[in-house]
């Protein structure tokens, strides 16, 4: 069996959602399972849906609104008839988010976060499912939350790999073409979790891994794998394979092209991933397989922008150790803080970190009582894999280093 994932760029209208159909057409689509995220930017419009919902109530209907409109107009280019029943199943589905939103109790943001932003992904599929099924593909809908059982860390859910692995064989038909949400999952009281943001290349994995998947294709709005992200580099050059040490690297760094969760999954039962192009199928791609190292063996650059640096010293200059180094790491955990780089020296440590849940506030207070501090606040993260003098020389020209790092092939660096 095959799985695919569709991420949110390639539906992000209805030209997205008919090209899904020429790609099916043109690689096959039986024995096959697509894995859908919401369309284009909708999961950050359902994230202002949660903001308004704690923040600012009057704002609410507007927001809902916005999003309603957003897929019929591309239900409305699908199907050019609105007598069509997708448009009562979306319905449906908004009304079963009013109805929350007016009935629960519950003052848990993160909780909340994950009842609301799962709508993306069930309105994208069920569309889509619908759409082809007008274009002559039969195929099954899965609601994934059937499927994927996790904890309930909400906006960030472990899998609890067993009961998914059961209910994966039991019920997904490998012999149809079936399509699912990514990025979602249910706890044990079936309320909707979510595996992280942007956590649907993931969720194919994690299928992919239940069915012991013969490949894993991510469509992109990219050529494949490229040695940078071409947003923020120029002259990117295609990467044809890269081992999975080699992914779990990028992606750990943060080539945001591929979920870091995506790829240990896959390495454990050796099933290739390949990234393709949704605009240029027949296009080679990238594979990430068993090969060693990368192919050609290119610097590669990932850039993490808005970062925090923060440097403690001891108030009494004593040095920071064992003790001192773990308190620290008990507030950045409970935090919830994202920890990409470290560097300690005797009396001062530094650690550059992702604040996602808005807690810097809160977690300097506490640091302030036994450190002394310096922060710098919307900092980048610079890391370049297998670098050479010409790739660190080009990267650090302009730029004022905070902080650089080097580790085998890896170099990192901290700019203003
Ligand atoms: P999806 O639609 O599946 O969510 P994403 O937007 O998450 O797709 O991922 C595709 C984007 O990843 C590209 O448009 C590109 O800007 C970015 N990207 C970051 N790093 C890389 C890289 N090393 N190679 C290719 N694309 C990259
Ligand atoms: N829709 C989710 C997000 O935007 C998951 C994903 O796209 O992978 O984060
Ligand atoms: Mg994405």
């Amino acid at each position: 069996m095959r799985v695919f994932k569709f991420g949110g760029a390639s539906v992000k209208d209805a030209k997205g959602v008919k090209n899904l159909i020429s790609v099916l057409e043109q690689v096959g689509h039986e024995k096959t399972i697509i894995v859908v995220s919401a369309m284009g930017k909708m999961t950050n419009a359902l994230e202002l849906v949660v903001g308004a919902y704690f923040d600012d109530k009057k704002e609410l209907n507007s927001t809902i609104q916005g999003i309603v409109d957003y897929h019929k107009d591309i239900m409305i280019a699908l199907f050019n008839n609105s007598n069509h029943h997708v448009f009562k199943i979306t319905e449906d589905l908004f009304e079963e988010l009013r109805n929350f939103l007016k009935t629960n109790k519950s003052p848990d943001y993160s909780f909340v976060y994950d009842q609301v932003i799962g709508f993306g992904e069930l309105l994208s599929t069920l569309i889509i499912s619908q759409y082809l099924v007008f274009k002559g593909f039969n195929n099954h809908w899965l609601d994934v939350r059937q499927l994927i059982k996790t904890d309930s860390y909400y906006r960030n859910a472990n899998v609890n790999w067993e009961e998914t692995q059961q209910l994966v064989t039991k019920h997904i038909d490998s012999k149809k073409l079936n399509i699912t949400q990514g990025f979602l999952g249910s706890d044990a009281n079936n309320f909707t979790t979510t595996l992280g943001r942007e956590g649907s290349d993931y969720t194919a994995a994690i299928l992919a891994y239940c069915l012991n998947a013969d490949s894993v294709t991510i469509w992109k709005d990219v050529p494949g794998v490229l040695n940078a992200d071409p947003r923020h580099f120029k002259n990117t050059q295609l990467l044809n394979s890269i081992s999975y040490t080699e992914a779990i690297e990028l992606a750990f760094y943060g080539a945001s092209v591929i979920h870091p969760k995506t790829l240990q999954p896959l390495q454990r039962k050796e099933i290739p991933l390949y990234v393709k192009s949704f605009l240029n199928p027949q296009g080679e791609g990238t594979v990430v397989n068993k090969t060693f190292g990368l192919l050609p063996k290119v610097p590669c650059f990932i850039v993490k922008k808005n970062q925090v640096l923060l440097s403690l010293s001891t108030l009494d200059f004593s040095y920071i150790v064992e003790d001192n180094i773990s308190k620290i790491f008990n507030l950045l955990s409970k935090y919830k803080m994202k920890v990409s780089v470290i560097q300690n020296s005797a009396i001062s440590f530094s650690v550059c970190f992702d604040d996602n849940y808005n807690n810097l506030e809160t977690l300097l207070l506490q640091l302030k009582a036994n450190f002394k501090l310096t922060c710098n606040t919307g900092v980048s993260l610079y890391t370049i894999r297998h670098y050479d003098d010409k790739s660190v020389e080009e990267l650090e020209a302009g730029k004022t280093v905070l902080l650089k790092q080097m580790f085998q092939e890896t170099l990192q660096i901290v700019t203003k």
